[in-house]
Protein backbone atom coordinates (compact mmCIF):
# COMPACT_ATOMS: atom_id res chain seq x y z
CA UNK A 1 0.00 0.00 0.00
CA UNK A 2 1.52 3.31 -1.04
CA UNK A 3 -0.98 5.46 1.38
CA UNK A 4 0.45 6.17 4.90
CA UNK A 5 -1.24 3.71 7.13
CA UNK A 6 -2.32 6.94 9.37
CA UNK A 7 -4.17 8.64 6.66
CA UNK A 8 -5.48 5.57 4.96
CA UNK A 9 -7.12 4.81 8.19
CA UNK A 10 -8.50 8.65 8.74
CA UNK A 11 -12.58 9.19 7.84
CA UNK A 12 -13.32 12.17 5.65
CA UNK A 13 -15.29 15.12 7.66
CA UNK A 14 -18.59 14.03 7.70
CA UNK A 15 -19.75 17.78 8.19
CA UNK A 16 -18.31 18.81 4.75
CA UNK A 17 -19.27 16.22 2.93
CA UNK A 18 -22.97 16.41 3.77
CA UNK A 19 -22.47 20.32 3.82
CA UNK A 20 -20.82 19.94 0.06
CA UNK A 21 -23.72 18.08 -1.04
CA UNK A 22 -26.50 20.24 0.50
CA UNK A 23 -24.91 23.16 -1.52
CA UNK A 24 -24.50 21.26 -4.53
CA UNK A 25 -28.57 19.77 -4.56
CA UNK A 26 -29.13 23.17 -4.01
CA UNK A 27 -26.92 25.23 -7.39
CA UNK A 28 -28.81 22.53 -9.18
CA UNK A 29 -31.93 23.70 -8.65
CA UNK A 30 -33.08 21.40 -6.11
CA UNK A 31 -35.54 22.18 -3.44
CA UNK A 32 -33.13 20.77 -0.63
CA UNK A 33 -33.69 22.65 2.72
CA UNK A 34 -30.25 22.80 4.08
CA UNK A 35 -30.50 22.26 7.93
CA UNK A 36 -26.52 20.41 7.94
CA UNK A 37 -24.67 23.89 7.88
CA UNK A 38 -21.75 24.44 10.05
CA UNK A 39 -21.41 28.17 8.79
CA UNK A 40 -23.62 31.20 9.81
CA UNK A 41 -25.83 32.32 6.84
CA UNK A 42 -24.74 36.04 6.95
CA UNK A 43 -22.47 37.70 4.73
CA UNK A 44 -19.03 38.63 5.72
CA UNK A 45 -19.59 42.15 7.13
CA UNK A 46 -18.53 45.14 4.79
CA UNK A 47 -15.87 46.55 7.21
CA UNK A 48 -14.05 43.50 6.67
CA UNK A 49 -14.60 43.30 3.00
CA UNK A 50 -13.44 46.84 2.67
CA UNK A 51 -9.88 46.88 4.29
CA UNK A 52 -9.39 43.42 2.87
CA UNK A 53 -9.94 45.14 -0.59
CA UNK A 54 -7.60 47.81 1.00
CA UNK A 55 -5.08 45.68 1.77
CA UNK A 56 -4.99 44.50 -1.97
CA UNK A 57 -4.65 48.16 -3.60
CA UNK A 58 -2.10 48.80 -1.08
CA UNK A 59 -0.23 46.10 -2.27
CA UNK A 60 -0.33 44.27 1.59
CA UNK A 61 0.36 41.32 -0.79
CA UNK A 62 3.25 39.15 0.61
CA UNK A 63 4.13 37.52 3.34
CA UNK A 64 3.91 38.31 6.72
CA UNK A 65 5.60 37.05 9.88
CA UNK A 66 4.27 33.47 9.70
CA UNK A 67 2.72 34.05 12.81
CA UNK A 68 0.72 36.46 11.70
CA UNK A 69 1.29 40.24 11.40
CA UNK A 70 1.96 42.10 14.67
CA UNK A 71 -0.24 44.52 14.87
CA UNK A 72 -2.96 41.80 14.81
CA UNK A 73 -1.64 39.28 16.96
CA UNK A 74 -1.47 42.41 19.75
CA UNK A 75 -4.89 43.13 18.82
CA UNK A 76 -6.14 39.40 19.65
CA UNK A 77 -4.08 39.68 22.63
CA UNK A 78 -5.69 42.76 23.94
CA UNK A 79 -9.14 41.25 22.93
CA UNK A 80 -8.48 37.88 25.46
CA UNK A 81 -6.91 40.03 28.22
CA UNK A 82 -10.06 42.19 28.53
CA UNK A 83 -12.84 40.01 27.34
CA UNK A 84 -11.66 37.01 28.56
CA UNK A 85 -9.42 37.44 31.56
CA UNK A 86 -6.57 35.69 29.54
CA UNK A 87 -3.16 36.68 30.79
CA UNK A 88 -1.29 37.16 27.29
CA UNK A 89 0.47 39.43 25.02
CA UNK A 90 0.96 39.26 21.40
CA UNK A 91 4.33 37.01 21.10
CA UNK A 92 1.92 34.21 23.21
CA UNK A 93 -0.56 34.01 20.05
CA UNK A 94 0.00 32.65 16.59
CA UNK A 95 -2.41 33.04 13.73
CA UNK A 96 -3.45 30.50 11.78
CA UNK A 97 -5.08 28.92 8.71
CA UNK A 98 -8.71 28.52 10.47
CA UNK A 99 -9.04 27.38 14.24
CA UNK A 100 -8.75 23.55 12.84
CA UNK A 101 -5.06 23.90 12.02
CA UNK A 102 -4.90 25.99 15.25
CA UNK A 103 -6.40 22.82 16.65
CA UNK A 104 -4.28 20.56 14.61
CA UNK A 105 -0.81 22.16 15.15
CA UNK A 106 -1.09 22.44 18.50
CA UNK A 107 -2.21 18.49 19.12
CA UNK A 108 1.09 17.67 16.21
CA UNK A 109 2.97 19.31 18.60
CA UNK A 110 1.97 18.03 21.96
CA UNK A 111 1.12 14.52 21.32
CA UNK A 112 3.75 11.62 21.00
CA UNK A 113 2.53 8.25 19.56
CA UNK A 114 3.01 6.88 23.42
CA UNK A 115 0.19 10.09 24.92
CA UNK A 116 -3.47 9.61 25.76
CA UNK A 117 -5.88 12.56 24.79
CA UNK A 118 -9.19 12.46 26.91
CA UNK A 119 -12.27 13.87 24.21
CA UNK A 120 -15.93 14.19 26.04
CA UNK A 121 -18.40 12.41 24.13
CA UNK A 122 -20.38 13.23 21.77
CA UNK A 123 -17.50 15.38 20.67
CA UNK A 124 -16.85 17.48 16.73
CA UNK A 125 -15.90 14.86 14.28
CA UNK A 126 -12.44 16.54 13.41
CA UNK A 127 -11.16 16.03 17.04
CA UNK A 128 -10.41 12.13 16.96
CA UNK A 129 -8.98 12.28 13.05
CA UNK A 130 -6.69 14.82 14.02
CA UNK A 131 -4.92 12.82 17.07
CA UNK A 132 -5.43 9.51 14.92
CA UNK A 133 -3.25 11.39 12.10
CA UNK A 134 -0.61 12.20 14.98
CA UNK A 135 -0.78 8.54 16.17
CA UNK A 136 -1.77 9.18 19.67
CA UNK A 137 -4.82 7.60 21.32
CA UNK A 138 -8.25 8.77 21.99
CA UNK A 139 -9.79 8.09 25.54
CA UNK A 140 -13.40 8.47 24.66
CA UNK A 141 -15.38 10.24 28.10
CA UNK A 142 -19.27 9.50 27.54
CA UNK A 143 -21.05 12.19 28.75
CA UNK A 144 -24.99 11.59 29.65
CA UNK A 145 -28.19 13.02 28.54
CA UNK A 146 -29.39 13.81 32.43
CA UNK A 147 -25.92 15.93 32.77
CA UNK A 148 -26.92 17.81 29.76
CA UNK A 149 -24.10 16.17 27.73
CA UNK A 150 -21.31 17.89 30.34
CA UNK A 151 -18.30 16.04 32.01
CA UNK A 152 -18.92 14.76 35.21
CA UNK A 153 -15.57 15.56 37.21
CA UNK A 154 -15.25 12.34 38.71
CA UNK A 155 -15.52 10.25 35.78
CA UNK A 156 -13.05 12.49 34.22
CA UNK A 157 -10.77 12.09 37.74
CA UNK A 158 -11.03 8.57 36.87
CA UNK A 159 -9.93 8.66 32.94
CA UNK A 160 -6.89 10.23 33.60
CA UNK A 161 -3.94 8.10 33.51
CA UNK A 162 0.16 8.28 33.46
CA UNK A 163 -0.65 8.42 29.53
CA UNK A 164 -3.13 11.39 29.54
CA UNK A 165 -1.57 14.24 28.01
CA UNK A 166 -4.54 16.51 26.72
CA UNK A 167 -8.18 17.03 27.59
CA UNK A 168 -10.42 18.56 24.86
CA UNK A 169 -12.65 20.85 25.69
CA UNK A 170 -15.20 22.26 23.34
CA UNK A 171 -17.84 24.85 24.55
CA UNK A 172 -20.40 26.10 23.79
CA UNK A 173 -20.44 22.65 22.12
CA UNK A 174 -20.69 21.39 19.16
CA UNK A 175 -22.68 18.90 17.95
CA UNK A 176 -24.66 19.64 21.23
CA UNK A 177 -25.08 23.43 21.93
CA UNK A 178 -24.51 23.42 25.35
CA UNK A 179 -22.11 25.07 27.34
CA UNK A 180 -20.20 25.04 30.54
CA UNK A 181 -21.03 27.29 33.48
CA UNK A 182 -18.28 29.02 35.61
CA UNK A 183 -18.67 27.03 38.59
CA UNK A 184 -18.75 23.69 36.12
CA UNK A 185 -15.63 24.79 34.60
CA UNK A 186 -13.77 25.33 37.54
CA UNK A 187 -14.87 22.11 38.97
CA UNK A 188 -12.85 20.57 35.79
CA UNK A 189 -10.06 22.74 36.40
CA UNK A 190 -9.85 21.51 40.00
CA UNK A 191 -9.46 18.24 38.65
CA UNK A 192 -6.52 19.13 36.13
CA UNK A 193 -4.14 21.42 37.48
CA UNK A 194 -2.00 19.55 39.59
CA UNK A 195 -1.90 16.79 36.89
CA UNK A 196 0.42 18.00 34.59
CA UNK A 197 -2.02 17.71 31.10
CA UNK A 198 -2.71 20.10 28.76
CA UNK A 199 -5.94 21.34 28.32
CA UNK A 200 -7.07 22.03 24.52
CA UNK A 201 -9.80 24.07 25.28
CA UNK A 202 -11.80 25.14 21.50
CA UNK A 203 -13.91 28.41 21.72
CA UNK A 204 -14.85 28.95 18.52
CA UNK A 205 -18.43 29.61 19.64
CA UNK A 206 -18.18 32.12 22.38
CA UNK A 207 -20.07 35.23 20.79
CA UNK A 208 -22.90 32.54 20.04
CA UNK A 209 -24.69 32.65 23.70
CA UNK A 210 -28.56 32.81 24.35
CA UNK A 211 -30.62 32.60 27.06
CA UNK A 212 -28.27 35.72 28.78
CA UNK A 213 -26.00 32.86 29.37
CA UNK A 214 -22.21 33.42 29.79
CA UNK A 215 -18.80 33.01 28.79
CA UNK A 216 -15.86 31.91 30.71
CA UNK A 217 -12.55 31.00 28.93
CA UNK A 218 -10.40 28.18 30.99
CA UNK A 219 -7.02 30.10 30.81
CA UNK A 220 -8.75 32.92 32.69
CA UNK A 221 -7.93 30.24 36.23
CA UNK A 222 -5.48 30.87 38.11
CA UNK A 223 -2.52 29.64 36.70
CA UNK A 224 -4.52 28.02 34.02
CA UNK A 225 -3.12 29.72 31.17
CA UNK A 226 0.09 27.79 31.44
CA UNK A 227 -1.45 25.01 30.69
CA UNK A 228 -4.19 25.52 28.15
CA UNK A 229 -4.15 26.20 24.95
CA UNK A 230 -6.81 28.25 23.79
CA UNK A 231 -8.12 28.34 20.30
CA UNK A 232 -10.39 30.71 18.60
CA UNK A 233 -11.08 32.08 15.40
CA UNK A 234 -13.25 34.64 12.96
CA UNK A 235 -15.19 31.39 11.34
CA UNK A 236 -18.05 31.76 13.45
CA UNK A 237 -17.96 35.63 14.95
CA UNK A 238 -17.38 37.44 12.01
CA UNK A 239 -18.88 34.99 9.61
CA UNK A 240 -15.69 34.28 7.87
CA UNK A 241 -15.49 30.79 6.70
CA UNK A 242 -14.25 31.27 3.86
CA UNK A 243 -11.26 33.23 4.92
CA UNK A 244 -9.50 30.53 7.15
CA UNK A 245 -8.70 32.52 9.81
CA UNK A 246 -8.01 31.25 13.53
CA UNK A 247 -5.93 31.61 16.28
CA UNK A 248 -4.63 29.73 19.36
CA UNK A 249 -3.27 31.14 22.54
CA UNK A 250 -0.26 29.49 24.78
CA UNK A 251 2.62 29.71 27.30
CA UNK A 252 5.40 30.34 25.91
CA UNK A 253 7.04 26.91 25.79
CA UNK A 254 3.89 25.78 23.83
CA UNK A 255 4.26 28.99 21.21
CA UNK A 256 7.77 28.25 20.56
CA UNK A 257 7.22 24.76 19.37
CA UNK A 258 3.99 25.21 17.55
CA UNK A 259 5.43 28.55 15.66
CA UNK A 260 7.80 25.71 13.93
CA UNK A 261 5.64 24.05 12.90
CA UNK A 262 3.11 26.74 11.06
CA UNK A 263 6.84 27.64 10.03
CA UNK A 264 6.93 24.93 8.16
CA UNK A 265 3.98 23.57 7.47
CA UNK A 266 1.18 26.81 6.27
CA UNK A 267 3.36 29.92 6.57
CA UNK A 268 1.11 32.51 7.19
CA UNK A 269 -1.81 32.88 6.56
CA UNK A 270 -2.97 35.28 3.84
CA UNK A 271 -1.53 38.98 4.43
CA UNK A 272 -5.28 39.89 3.10
CA UNK A 273 -7.39 37.77 5.15
CA UNK A 274 -5.60 39.14 8.11
CA UNK A 275 -6.00 42.69 7.24
CA UNK A 276 -9.86 42.07 7.10
CA UNK A 277 -9.44 40.09 10.52
CA UNK A 278 -8.10 43.46 12.08
CA UNK A 279 -10.76 45.32 10.77
CA UNK A 280 -13.33 42.72 12.48
CA UNK A 281 -11.85 43.34 15.82
CA UNK A 282 -12.20 47.16 15.98
CA UNK A 283 -15.88 46.51 15.05
CA UNK A 284 -16.40 43.67 17.99
CA UNK A 285 -20.23 44.59 18.43
CA UNK A 286 -21.69 43.43 15.07
CA UNK A 287 -21.51 39.83 16.61
CA UNK A 288 -24.39 40.61 18.50
CA UNK A 289 -26.69 41.69 16.49
CA UNK A 290 -25.81 38.01 14.83
CA UNK A 291 -26.53 36.56 17.78
CA UNK A 292 -30.09 38.30 18.48
CA UNK A 293 -30.48 36.87 14.85
CA UNK A 294 -29.92 33.16 15.75
CA UNK A 295 -31.96 33.42 19.30
CA UNK A 296 -34.63 34.10 17.41
CA UNK A 297 -34.00 31.22 15.53
CA UNK A 298 -33.06 28.57 18.16
CA UNK A 299 -36.71 29.50 19.54
CA UNK A 300 -38.25 28.58 16.11
CA UNK A 301 -36.73 25.70 15.30
CA UNK A 302 -36.75 24.66 18.93
CA UNK A 303 -40.63 25.75 19.20
CA UNK A 304 -40.77 23.56 15.51
CA UNK A 305 -39.20 20.44 16.88
CA UNK A 306 -41.03 19.78 19.87
CA UNK A 307 -44.65 19.14 17.91
CA UNK A 308 -42.50 16.81 15.95
CA UNK A 309 -42.87 13.28 18.05
CA UNK A 310 -41.09 10.97 18.87
CA UNK A 311 -38.01 13.31 18.30
CA UNK A 312 -36.62 14.61 21.09
CA UNK A 313 -34.50 18.05 20.91
CA UNK A 314 -32.10 19.52 23.38
CA UNK A 315 -32.50 23.30 23.32
CA UNK A 316 -29.25 24.25 22.64
CA UNK A 317 -27.48 27.62 24.83
CA UNK A 318 -25.01 28.10 22.70
CA UNK A 319 -23.58 27.59 18.53
CA UNK A 320 -25.86 27.26 16.17
CA UNK A 321 -26.80 23.52 16.26
CA UNK A 322 -29.75 21.92 17.96
CA UNK A 323 -29.16 17.97 18.81
CA UNK A 324 -31.98 15.31 18.14
CA UNK A 325 -32.73 12.44 19.95
CA UNK A 326 -34.35 9.96 16.99
CA UNK A 327 -33.94 6.91 18.69
CA UNK A 328 -37.57 6.36 18.90
CA UNK A 329 -38.60 6.04 15.18
CA UNK A 330 -36.40 3.21 15.16
CA UNK A 331 -34.52 4.43 12.74
CA UNK A 332 -30.58 4.27 12.87
CA UNK A 333 -29.38 8.29 12.42
CA UNK A 334 -27.93 7.62 8.52
CA UNK A 335 -31.24 5.76 8.27
CA UNK A 336 -32.83 8.83 9.24
CA UNK A 337 -30.99 11.22 7.54
CA UNK A 338 -30.55 9.20 4.19
CA UNK A 339 -34.14 9.15 3.88
CA UNK A 340 -35.05 12.48 5.11
CA UNK A 341 -32.56 13.74 2.75
CA UNK A 342 -34.22 11.26 -0.21
CA UNK A 343 -37.79 11.68 0.58
CA UNK A 344 -38.17 15.42 1.71
CA UNK A 345 -35.53 16.98 0.73
CA UNK A 346 -34.19 18.13 4.14
CA UNK A 347 -30.39 17.87 5.04
CA UNK A 348 -29.06 17.01 8.69
CA UNK A 349 -26.16 15.61 9.77
CA UNK A 350 -26.17 11.97 11.37
CA UNK A 351 -24.54 12.19 15.00
CA UNK A 352 -22.87 9.00 14.53
CA UNK A 353 -19.37 10.40 13.48
CA UNK A 354 -19.84 12.62 16.92
CA UNK A 355 -20.17 9.96 18.55
CA UNK A 356 -23.50 10.09 19.14
CA UNK A 357 -25.72 7.15 17.55
CA UNK A 358 -29.56 7.60 17.67
CA UNK A 359 -29.02 11.37 16.81
CA UNK A 360 -28.96 14.06 14.49
CA UNK A 361 -27.47 17.36 14.45
CA UNK A 362 -29.95 20.55 12.98
CA UNK A 363 -28.27 23.38 11.88
CA UNK A 364 -30.25 26.65 12.74
CA UNK A 365 -27.96 29.12 10.69
CA UNK A 366 -30.78 29.32 7.92
CA UNK A 367 -33.34 31.50 7.20
CA UNK A 368 -37.01 31.38 8.94
CA UNK A 369 -38.51 30.42 5.76
CA UNK A 370 -36.19 27.40 5.40
CA UNK A 371 -36.22 26.02 9.04
CA UNK A 372 -40.26 26.55 8.83
CA UNK A 373 -40.25 24.49 5.45
CA UNK A 374 -37.86 22.06 6.81
CA UNK A 375 -39.69 21.23 10.34
CA UNK A 376 -43.09 21.13 8.06
CA UNK A 377 -41.25 18.24 5.83
CA UNK A 378 -40.03 16.70 9.15
CA UNK A 379 -43.00 16.63 10.41
CA UNK A 380 -44.63 14.79 7.53
CA UNK A 381 -41.56 12.60 7.10
CA UNK A 382 -42.90 11.45 10.74
CA UNK A 383 -46.19 11.00 10.15
CA UNK A 384 -44.90 7.88 7.67
CA UNK A 385 -42.94 6.04 9.34
N1 LIG B 1 -13.97 23.91 16.16
C1 LIG B 1 -15.28 23.63 16.07
C2 LIG B 1 -15.97 23.07 17.27
C3 LIG B 1 -15.98 23.82 14.88
O1 LIG B 1 -17.27 23.53 14.79
C4 LIG B 1 -15.27 24.32 13.76
C5 LIG B 1 -16.05 24.53 12.49
N2 LIG B 1 -15.46 24.30 11.36
C6 LIG B 1 -13.90 24.61 13.91
C7 LIG B 1 -13.29 24.38 15.11
C8 LIG B 1 -13.04 25.10 12.78
O2 LIG B 1 -13.34 26.38 12.37
P1 LIG B 1 -12.48 27.14 11.27
O3 LIG B 1 -13.40 27.44 10.16
O4 LIG B 1 -12.00 28.40 11.96
O5 LIG B 1 -11.36 26.27 10.87
N1 LIG C 1 -17.63 23.11 12.02
C1 LIG C 1 -18.61 23.04 11.03
C2 LIG C 1 -19.48 21.81 11.24
O1 LIG C 1 -19.32 21.13 12.22
C3 LIG C 1 -18.07 23.19 9.64
C4 LIG C 1 -17.58 22.00 8.93
C5 LIG C 1 -16.31 21.46 9.54
O2 LIG C 1 -15.28 22.13 9.44
O3 LIG C 1 -16.41 20.40 10.14
O4 LIG C 1 -20.34 21.55 10.46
Amino acid sequence: MIINSRVSSLEGSSTLKITALAKKLKKEGKDVVNLAAGEPDFDTPQFVKEEAKKAIDEGFTKYTPSSGMLELREAIAKKLREENGIPCNATQIIVTTGAKYALFASIFTLIDTTDEVILPSPFWVSYPEMVKLVGGTIKYLPTQKKNNFKINPKDLERAITKKTKMLILNYPANPTGVTYTETELWEIYEVVKEKNIVVLSDEIYEKLLYDGKTHTSFARFPGADKFTVTVNGFSKSFSMTGWRIGYLAASDEIIAQVSKVIDHTTSCVSSITQRGALAALKHSSWQKEMCKDFAKKRDLLWEGLRSCRPIEALRSEGAFYMFCNIAKTGLTSQEFAGRLLEEHQVCVIPADSFGAKGFVRLSFATSVEEIEKGVKRIRKFLATL
